[in-house]
């Protein structure tokens, strides 16, 4: 799957003219390598505190946090980019559906900037897809940015760690515990044996990546599988964050 995204990036490169995705403008120097320009890179909204030191959603008026009070235990921190909003929600469609695998090193540079506990030893492990919607997409989306991210933060990515034996649909409008309901049971994880995967071991902090984060759901049940495996630490990171409805 890795070829294919190579192959697609080969095509993009011969046939794009090297401008900006989202606002045209000619890309110059090194940034043609990239699909957004810098100025456009610029508007992202980064996600910014004050927020629930847990799940990173701005903190609720009242109450304690709701979106991560059912969480496992090891999903201890979980932070996003930029608000899915000001052309970065474009930024993910064209990474999701317009076989731009690419792009994903403008969303990796993006992701580099949160600043995660560092831990001695880490590693990346990208949300899945379902086989189905993989052969359908060619490529996994949150594995192209893991990739980036990887050679960005100096860490291994461990792609075949988690498996994913169901596709859910995406359901924006279900509450933290529907959603949760919605996913249960979408992740098995492969056992933690030191020495099989790069950087995998019990003690190793395990950072999930994805793309977007709407509840939270998928990266607690990822995590959930990865708890049940035998991992203690895991954080979660995304590239954008929708605004979800209000829910209380
Ligand atoms: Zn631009
Ligand atoms: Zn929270």
């Amino acid at each position: 799957m890795r070829n294919r995204a190579a192959a697609l990036e080969t095509i993009e490169q011969l046939f794009l003219p090297a401008e900006c995705l989202l606002c045209h403008a000619l890309l110059a120097g090194r940034d043609t390598r990239r699909i957004v320009c810098p100025v456009c890179r610029h508007r992202w909204r980064p996600v910014r505190p004050p927020w629930c030191e847990r799940c990173g959603q701005p903190e609720p008026h009242f109450g304690p946090c709701r979106l991560c009070a059912e969480w496992p235990a090891a999903l201890t921190l979980v932070r996003s980019a930029v608000w899915l909003s000001d052309g970065a929600r474009e930024a993910v469609h064209a990474l999701k559906y317009g076989g731009m695998p690419r792009i994903a090193e403008d969303l990796a540079a993006a992701i580099a900037g949160v600043s995660l506990p560092t831990g001695e030893a880490s590693v990346l492990v990208p949300i899945p897809l379902a086989p189905k919607r993989l052969r359908q997409r060619g490529y996994n989306q949150s594995d192209v940015v893991a990739a980036s991210l990887g050679r960005m933060w100096h860490l291994p990515v461990s792609r075949d760690l988690l498996t994913r034996t169901r596709e859910t649909a995406t359901q924006t409008a279900l509450t933290p515990e529907t959603r949760l309901a919605n996913v249960a049971g979408a992740f098995t994880s492969r056992p933690l044996t030191p020495g099989r995967r790069p950087g995998v071991s019990r003690d190793a902090t395990y950072i999930l990546i994805d793309d977007v984060f709407t509840t939270g759901a998928t990266l607690a049940e990822a995590a959930r599988a990865l708890e049940q495996a035998g991992a203690r630490t895991i954080y979660g990171v995304t590239f954008g964050r929708a605004v979800i409805p209000n829910f209380t």
